[in-house]
């Protein structure tokens, strides 16, 4: 059994940025042979880091108060410290200038080399004897006096009796009814509405990736937030491929469009391409090999309200989940994140019942969390 003041379990994005904000010696317990491996992938291998409009909104609950000690900019002043330079696109994504997940990962891992010890094992169980924490790995075992929690989705808490709610992959890809007609076809500037089964609401305007049987993208990733915290992916979604268009003024457009005189088939041509067309057509069961000139009011009507309403049924998720949603709940830690009922027990990052959407918001409170544990423990 080896003895340590402090012990952070997991290397990640918030144990690693605990490490580095601490003035106490502490170490680092991580399953992978290096630190921070994971920041590789984020951000299509960019690192979107923050977001220069970090707010309560964007994430599933209020994390006001501890963005008050460790906001966007302060953490961009923090990385800027280390030497990191940043640059944010239009819509307030912050990325490396070096356009590249490395840079962050590598200056990270440079600095906590010269004072952080990390120990390259898994944990496999926790336990509570008197005021020591005992943690059981692969290869060893280790006791502290106090115990960071930075792994984010584990079974690690189940040892420590504290409650949790399930974890539930969330930022991902939807399945549906087969969409095969559609694989790898792209919208863009549609409008996603989402309901789920408790009747809960979500909508957002982007670009979809349709795949084989289900949707992707940015937009359906933030989307999809609202069935991982629902518990079970179930419910609809709707895309309106025309959202700049009401139904009226796309029925007088459509009204219009049949003086072009071509075959139902080609009536779409320079709306839409030939698949999302074929869609169109074979959800209303029309003949395409008749003359647009024959469209009737009630078809034309029809072909309006799909086209404003393409619905899909939502039957399960794909596992490429950026995050998982569930967690310790933030009303059972204090304003440190320590655990209320477990003293010198904190927990940082996505291990926290704390979600945000795509855009740099889950790596700011991996960051902000892990900063707020680093300067209490
Ligand atoms: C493909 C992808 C792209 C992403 N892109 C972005 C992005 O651009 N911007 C953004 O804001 N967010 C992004 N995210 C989300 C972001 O990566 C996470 O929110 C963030 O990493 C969470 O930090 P964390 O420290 O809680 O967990 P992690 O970074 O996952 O770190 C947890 C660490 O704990 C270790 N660990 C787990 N269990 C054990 C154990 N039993 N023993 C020892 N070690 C253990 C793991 O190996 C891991 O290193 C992305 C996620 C993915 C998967």
């Amino acid at each position: 059994m080896r003895d340590f003041e402090t012990i952070v379990v997991g290397g990640g994005a918030s144990g690693c940025l605990c490490a580095l904000a601490s003035d106490k010696k502490v170490t680092i317990i991580e399953k992978d042979n290096k630190l921070a491996k994971k920041l590789l992938v984020t951000g299509n291998g960019r690192c979107n880091l923050t977001n220069l409009q970090v707010d309560d909104k964007y994430y599933n609950t209020s994390i006001k108060k501890y963005l008050s000690v460790f906001d966007n900019k302060k953490t961009l002043d923090f990385f800027n410290d280390l030497g990191l330079v940043s640059y944010s696109d239009e819509q307030g994504r912050v990325y490396p200038i070096s356009n590249s997940a490395k840079s962050v990962q590598q200056i990270i891992v440079n600095r906590l080399s010269k004072t952080t010890p990390f120990i390259n094992d898994t944990i496999t169980s926790i336990k509570k004897e008197g005021e020591n924490f005992v943690l059981a790995g692969n290869n060893d075992s280790y006791s502290c006096k106090k115990l960071v929690l930075a792994c984010a989705k584990c079974e690690l808490l189940d040892g420590l009796k504290i409650k949790y709610k399930a974890f539930s992959p969330s930022l991902c890809s939807l399945k549906t009814q087969s969409t095969r007609n559609l694989n790898n076809i792209r919208v863009d500037n549609v409008k996603v509405s989402a309901e789920n089964n408790l009747g809960q609401k979500k909508s957002e305007i982007g670009e979809v990736l349709f795949k084989e049987s289900g949707l992707s993208g940015i937009v359906i990733f933030n989307i999809s937030s609202l069935f991982a915290r629902q518990g079970s992916f179930c419910g609809k979604v709707t895309i309106d491929l025309l959202p700049s268009l009401s139904e009226s003024q796309f029925l007088q457009l459509l009204e219009k469009r049949k003086g072009l005189d071509v075959l139902v088939s080609d009536y779409f041509d320079g709306l839409f391409v030939k698949e999302i067309a074929y869609e169109i057509l074979n959800r209303l069961k029309l003949n395409e090999n008749r003359s647009c000139k024959e469209l009737n009011e009630s078809e034309l009507l029809r072909i309006a309200k799909t086209i404003k309403n393409l619905s899909f049924d939502v039957k399960g998720f794909y596992p490429n989940n950026q995050v998982y949603s569930g967690g310790v709940c933030l009303d059972d830690l204090d304003e440190k994140l320590q655990h209320k009922k477990v003293k010198n027990l904190y927990i940082c990052g996505e291990l926290c019942d704390v979600d945000g959407e795509c855009g740099g918001y889950n790596l700011q409170w991996a960051w902000t969390s892990g900063y707020i544990v680093g300067k209490s423990i």
